[in-house]
């Protein structure tokens, strides 16, 4: 795509070529997200410096071409890439924690300065690089999406180290809301589930849609935000213990507060696009925030060891919830058809993946 205007293309580029401490990676296949739709519709995205155009993608499954002397992945090795390249600078970025890079500097690939993956062929560094274990290949294309739930998460458990009286160290008997049933919101709620945690998943599709009924299928509630606020429902009990913005929406987080838990967490992951402006009631926000010691924060990118642990997370839930896993990637396209890819939503569109295949 050409930033900032609309509208995703195909464009000839020239081919990668490998530096001697390159790898030569094939791309298999490309998970679409909300951030690649706010991209297409020309609201986010940054070209490399001095270029015209983006390629597009951040979620990829590949396969090792070409490997370089002394490295330690091997040609034929099935790969997943990272998103962000550290700005060199800061602590964060020069111990391989650049999602949490504090200058700012930081680039993102297919997203902030560099090309993403939607080509048949990248180069990258090692570093960069996590090799995908065979027996999860069928999802490895959900690694991106599910190494964010799982950075998420592990802040929220971080945080709640600050009630050492707690006698479990997970999720068991937590109450979670989940808002957003993109891939995101279910790779989280397959998440926060296998954790132990009660997790109520909201969307505003019907309770008979595809995603409410899958959501429902892995032990979580669906609850349809058209029909029933959650705030009425949150009057039932005492407020959700986690709540995982997922959505995007700017107010939905502000609208949220009041359902909160005393010591409760809430962290935000969506990244709104366009400007939205909302009157909220202050005062008793910052009043139950206060008096409640709660925790509202946000939550960004993740790490390789963040997509080494999505790994085993996606391992486990092969084995718990295989078929509903799977239907997360409820459309598979050849590359080709991108636009319908980019263009096709409601709710029987979970993610769309583009392939690119072995040949
Ligand atoms: C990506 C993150 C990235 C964020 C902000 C998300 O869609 O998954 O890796 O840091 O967008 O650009
Ligand atoms: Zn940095």
């Amino acid at each position: 795509m050409e930033p900032p205007k609309a509208g995703v293309k195909r464009v000839e580029m020239r081919e990668p070529k490998a530096g001697p401490r390159d790898y030569l990676v094939k791309t298999l296949e490309v998970g679409i997200d909300g951030t690649d739709q706010e991209i297409a519709r020309g609201e986010y995205g940054t070209p490399p410096p001095g270029e015209r155009y983006l390629t597009l993608g951040h979620e990829a499954l590949a396969r090792v071409l070409e490997a370089p002397r002394g490295g330690t992945l091997e040609t034929g090795d099935l790969v997943n890439p990272t998103v962000r390249r550290g700005c060199g600078i800061c602590k964060p970025c020069k111990t391989e924690q650049s999602d949490f890079c504090f200058t700012g500097l930081f680039k993102e690939r297919g997203i902030k300065g560099l090309h993403g993956f939607m080509s048949p062929l990248f180069v990258e560094t090692e570093e960069y690089l996590v090799k995908v274990p065979l027996d999860i290949s069928e999802v490895g294309v959900l690694t991106e999406p599910a190494s964010i739930a799982v950075k998420a998460i592990h802040q929220v458990l971080k945080i709640q180290e600050r009630m050492p009286w707690r006698e479990v160290s997970g999720l068991e008997e937590k109450r979670a809301l989940v808002a957003g049933s993109g891939s995101l919101g279910l790779l989280a709620t397959f998440l926060l589930r296998s954790l132990g945690a009660e997790v109520i998943t909201m969307d505003r599709s019907p309770d008979e849609s595809p995603k409410a009924k899958l959501i429902e299928r892995i032990g979580a509630h669906h609850l349809n935000s058209r029909e029933l606020d959650p705030l009425v429902l949150a009057e039932d009990f005492d407020g959700f213990d986690i709540i995982l913005e997922a959505t995007g929406a700017a107010r939905v987080p502000f609208h949220l507060t009041p359902a909160l838990a005393t010591n409760g967490i809430m962290v935000l992951l969506g990244v709104p696009g366009k400007t939205v402006t909302v009157q909220v009631e202050a005062s008793e926000i910052v009043k139950d925030m206060v008096l409640e010691n709660q925790v509202i924060f946000g939550c960004v990118n993740s790490n390789a060891g963040h997509f080494r642990e999505a790994h085993r997370y996606l391992r486990r839930f092969l084995e718990d919830y295989p078929r509903q896993l799977r239907e997360v990637i409820s459309h598979r396209h050849p590359w080709q058809e991108y636009e319908v890819a980019f263009d096709e939503a409601g709710p029987t569109v979970i993610k769309h993946a583009l392939v690119w295949g072995e040949d």
